[in-house]
């Protein structure tokens, strides 16, 4: 090792991102892979949203407004909030690690179910944080559980709903039963990065904020939007949250790229949301076609399927990569397989029947 690495460094295994259908290609020497493992959306972003960010490509030798104030307006106009209660974000990733960066020093406590995203994890890693884990109940957060794990020692609390691996989600009214229950210089995260294939009959975060200036809600263009290499993430919550959340964000990471991206994915959100239907009659089709094959999933309401396949999750996923479809596994519990096109689900669903 080279230099003194901290430990909290050299402990990390490495981010082992969904496998490229390259790798996959090369390595089972099959052409023709397709990727269902990182949730990405299958299609390009809509044309006036690609034709935005090409517009702004002349522009790349100036540095971003690292306020991103334009957008910052666009996003209070669309979503009817005050500006000074939103942030953005290098992804909604860049503001989780915001967050721990402003609230985490090492042996606080970091609270969630899991599993949940894989993120939580290695950054309480990497802040020295006490990580608390609470488990699932039929694959849902179990918030009572989450109130009773709260002690004096916890910074925050991450709910990802809908949650990644499980697809399920949680109802806002629940959430707001739990803040009454803790402390409110806990700091309650809501990442809703799959908000726009959730249920709005589970309700929306941005209410809690009426009652509870503890709680942040992250939000992204990557996954519904198709954005996800331009790297845009918001944030909103109380506006004193937002200013210590803006000391901390590595300057212009936020491009002009990617802020030309959010602008016009807010201006052409209708056609943007016409491709995420598609997509949720496309779950919903995957959805019937496994349960008619007697395979059972929980409720989804993001643009996976887990199917909880318990110890073969690794086996199945090998033979599935085989057949030139990778997933992700969650070794010892399940598959979480995202949504593509047409075509790539019926790859999929085929793959993993032959494969179970
Ligand atoms: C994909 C994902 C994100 C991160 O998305 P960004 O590309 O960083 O905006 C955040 N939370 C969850 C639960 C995710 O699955």
């Amino acid at each position: 090792m080279i230099g003194r690495v901290r430990p909290a460094v050299s402990n990390l295994a490495s981010y082992t991102p969904g496998k490229a259908a390259s790798q996959v290609e090369a390595e089972h020497d099959i052409s023709d892979a397709i990727k269902l493992a990182s949730n990405e959306n299958p299609w390009s972003p809509v044309p006036e949203i690609t034709a935005a960010i090409a517009d702004a490509v002349a522009g790349v030798n100036r540095y971003a407004d690292n306020s991103a104030s334009d957008v910052r307006a666009a996003l209070g106009q669309w979503l009817d909030i005050d500006p000074t209660h939103i942030t953005v974000g290098c992804g909604s990733s860049g503001l989780l690690q915001q967050l721990f960066m402003v609230y985490v020093d090492p042996g606080d406590e970091v609270l969630f179910p899991y599993p949940s995203f894989e993120v939580y994890p290695v950054f309480s890693t990497l802040f020295d944080a006490v990580q608390v884990r609470t488990p699932l109940i039929d694959h849902t957060f179990d918030l009572d559980a989450v109130a009773a794990a709260v002690t004096d020692k916890t910074k925050l609390v991450f709910l990802a709903t809908p949650n990644n691996p499980t697809g399920t989600s949680i109802a806002m009214a629940d959430v707001d039963a739990l803040m009454r229950k803790i402390q409110n210089d806990v700091i309650v995260v809501i990442d809703e990065a799959y908000r726009e294939f959730n249920d709005p009959a589970f309700g929306d975060p941005v209410d809690l904020l009426v009652d509870h200036n503890n709680v942040v809600i992250t939000r992204t263009f990557s996954k519904a939007f198709g954005l996800a290499g331009l790297r845009s993430g918001y944030g909103v919550c109380h506006p004193d949250i937002v200013r210590e959340l803006d000391k901390v964000r590595l300057a212009f990471s936020v491009s002009n790229l990617s802020q030309a991206g959010m602008l016009a994915a807010i201006e052409h959100e209708d056609a943007a949301m016409a491709k995420v239907a598609d997509l949720l009659a496309e779950r919903q089709r995957c959805v019937d076609a496994l349960a008619a094959a007697g395979v059972e999933t929980p409720p989804t309401h993001a643009n996976f399927i887990y199917i909880p396949t318990g110890d073969a999750s690794a086996d199945i996923a090998t033979a599935m990569e085989k057949l030139g479809v990778v997933t992700r596994p969650f070794p010892g519990i399940g598959l979480r397989i995202t949504i593509g096109t047409p075509e790539q689900n019926d790859r999929w669903l085929a793959a993993f029947l032959a494969s179970r």
